[in-house]
């Protein structure tokens, strides 16, 4: 292996022949690099050499002794099993494997071996190891140490991999795997030279070495998904963008109309917009903040001032329904600002030539008919693609970018703003509205359902409540399926609710025949509204005061967050019934979360607790890479890689600057080829 480079692919290696490399290409592993960032997901511990007579069940050990009788049996199935007994001064241990009649293979008895693994209790109460690690002789390569674990594929296995990757670690080098950090650095955040980190994650002496290969390489996994973000952040900030100067009179003035008072966290954060719009750079900051703290009338404050100072604002929402609703609700307050407003949606069009501007995906076809923009507004920012966003924060006529303000009620947990977002400007809406009360939750067992629905049938009887059933999650699109499941449950409550007005609501309806509903429901004509979870997002039925949910484990925290937040909008107390059929311990645990807490942030952060890295709430749905390394729960990693990212990208030169340039071009490259 005389040239031997990072993308050297892996066939020319000894020991990977076409069909492995074909394998080994199902893990992503194509090239030299590919294989050495294969990590080890655990290691087994098999440095206690231990005598056969002082073994105990349940302990991973290594041990010695003599071959006594080696079989290769038939099971009563059919199968085959391969048994070896080993001996060791006067005690032994059964070693089985099944259907693997090659493992006998250049064994015979009085043959030294070295076996390690897991002791278990056979069926006569003997010790036995299945599926031990073996070699031959009195010391091992394998055995007698600390075993690096990889996650596997099928005909790749662990043994495999532990083999192929051991030949290449001797010809790591500073040369083939140049470090991302100067020594000061390293020193600094205590990291190991990159080459001696990937050699030790994969062959540590120690516990703690491997613990140590993980962070050094865990730093340089969240430095290198900063990187370019950071990059791209300071390429944003060199974009022009309108400065916008704002007028502190027209912001009382127009607060004044307002029928309630600003809490004080919207205020906090229209001082923080107002701070962004005055820069000469596109604002990019997310407004964040539990369902019903009021977000929209944060937005439609700064949308009134960007517009009266000339400029044109989009507010984009993610569906039909919702963007009516944000119609109605603003057009009377912007009637009295004398500021005009507009919709337009695929459905329906008015005044859109307005300068504030509410419109759906439809607005999409039509980026250039709008013209120039000088704020675009994007609701329940997760709806919306990566690549639609573009199309709509994309370069005006006049060779200025728009600012852009996100709303969102999905809290995005601090290690995932800081990582993935590259710390981007969040304002957070933290106070309940005035004379809110915490949702009451419960979670209902099967054999409380009939108890349940008389519970309910009384609310409405006695204090004239309106409740919502919302139909098991099928799939994130409004399906047929759900329609279908939906429809089902319509027919069966209106035989346990007879005498109550029911109605039914999905995606599949058309937009007038919803809006006939939804106004019904405000208007106090229905009781009960059977729907699919197209209620998630930010409908506003301040009436309405219970909601049950069906097969309430099937939603993500998240979701059911967000679903509840749907009731609890007017001053009285509220409920939430998840019904519940799963006996799952981790699914009630979870569920019971809701009953507890009533806090977005507190509730992500629990529930990247309680899940495993890479289904961490929200993390899938905007579509960030899965961690190898580092973990979600590690912010204190997180920030000191931000630090070092930050520094990193306001150094423009040198070694070190251009290696990361180098990174940075590989990357882009990877990115636009897929
Ligand atoms: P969300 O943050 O979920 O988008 P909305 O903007 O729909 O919440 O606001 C929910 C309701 O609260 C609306 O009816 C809105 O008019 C009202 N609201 C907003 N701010 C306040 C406030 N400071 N005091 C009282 N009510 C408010
Ligand atoms: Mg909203």
């Amino acid at each position: 292996m005389a040239k031997l480079a990072p993308e050297t692919p892996i066939r020319y290696l000894k020991g990977v022949g076409p069909k492995s490399a074909a394998r080994l290409a199902r893990l992503n592993i194509k090239t030299i690099k590919d294989l050495i960032y294969h990590f080890p997901s655990y290691y087994q511990d098999f440095r206690r050499l231990k005598q056969i007579r002082r073994l105990h069940f349940g302990e991973t050990v290594t041990v010695k002794g003599k071959i006594a009788k080696l079989e290769n049996r038939l099971t009563k199935r059919g199968k085959t099993m391969q048994q070896i007994t080993i001996e060791e001064r006067g005690a032994f241990l059964e070693l089985l494997w099944f259907n693997q009649p090659f493992r006998l293979q250049g064994l015979k008895e009085g043959m030294e071996l070295i076996v390690a693994g897991l002791v278990k209790k056979s069926p006569l109460g003997r010790w036995q190891i299945i599926n031990p690690l073996l070699e031959k002789g009195k010391s091992g390569q394998q055995t007698g140490r600390l075993l690096a674990i990889y996650p596997e594929t099928d005909g790749i296995t662990s043994n495999y991999l532990r083999k192929v990757i051991a030949s290449l670690l001797p010809h790591l080098s500073d040369h083939l795997f140049p470090d991302y950090f100067p020594p000061d650095w390293r020193q600094h955040y205590r990291l190991l030279p990159r080459w001696q980190a990937l050699r030790q994650i994969h062959a540590p002496g120690s516990l703690e070495a491997a613990q140590r290969a993980r962070y050094s390489l865990a730093f340089e996994e969240l430095f290198l998904l900063q990187l370019p973000l950071l990059y791209r952040q300071k390429q944003e900030r060199n974009k022009p963008a309108p400065s916008i100067k704002w007028n502190w009179t027209l912001a009382q003035e127009a607060e004044r109309d307002l029928p309630f008072r600003l809490t004080a966290s919207q205020k906090g954060a229209l001082r923080e917009i107002a701070q962004d719009l005055q820069r000469p750079y596109p604002m990019n900051r997310l407004l964040e903040g539990d369902v019903g703290t009021g977000k929209t009338i944060v937005a439609a404050l700064a949308g009134y001032q960007i517009s009266k100072a000339g400029y044109r604002v989009v507010l984009m929402a993610p569906t039909e329904i919702l963007a009516r609703q944000h119609y109605q609700r603003l057009q009377p307050l912007f009637t009295q600002w004398h500021s005009p407003i507009g919709i337009w949606t695929s459905q329906y069009r008015e005044n859109i030539r307005a300068p504030f501007l509410i419109g759906t995906h439809a607005l999409f076809h039509h980026r250039r008919e709008i013209g120039d923009l000088g704020l675009v507004i994007i609701d329940e920012q997760h709806r919306f693609g990566v690549s639609q966003r573009a199309q709509l924060v994309a370069r005006n006529q006049d060779g200025t970018y728009p600012h852009i303000l996100t709303m969102t009620a999905t809290p995005i947990p601090r290690t995932v703003n800081l990582v993935f977002r590259g710390n981007l400007d969040v304002s957070r809406l933290t106070d309940l509205l005035p004379g809110r009360q915490p949702v009451a939750t419960f979670v209902v067992p099967p054999r409380k359902r009939a108890a349940a629905y008389r519970w309910v049938a009384k609310e409405i009887r006695v204090k004239k409540e309106q409740a919502f059933v919302v139909c098991p999650f099928i799939e994130i699109s409004e399906t047929m399926q759900s329609v279908r499941a939906a429809t089902k449950e319509f027919d069966r409550l209106r035989k346990i609710f007879a005498g109550f007005r029911l109605a039914l609501l999905h995606g599949r309806l058309k937009s007038q025949e919803k809006a006939a509903i939804l106004e019904k429901m405000q208007k106090g004509a229905i009781d009960i509204l059977i729907t699919t979870p197209v209620v998630e997002v930010g409908i506003d039925l301040p009436r309405a005061g219970i909601m049950l949910i069906e097969n309430a484990e099937r939603f993500g925290l998240a979701q059911l967050y967000q679903l509840r937040g749907r009731v609890g909008r007017n001053n009285r107390k509220s409920y939430c019934l998840l019904f519940s059929e799963t006996s799952s311990v981790k699914s009630q645990r979870r569920l019971r979360l809701l009953t507890k807490l009533h806090n977005g942030l507190a509730l992500a952060e629990a529930d990247l607790k309680l899940r495993g890295p890479g289904e961490v709430l929200g993390t899938q749905q905007h579509g960030y890479p899965q961690l190898k390394l580092a973990s979600w729960l590690d912010l204190e990693l997180a920030t000191k890689v931000h630090q070092a990212a930050q520094q990193a990208v306001n150094i423009p030169s040198g070694e070190y600057a251009s290696r990361w340039q180098k990174f940075l071009q590989d990357w882009q490259e990877k990115v636009t080829l897929n």
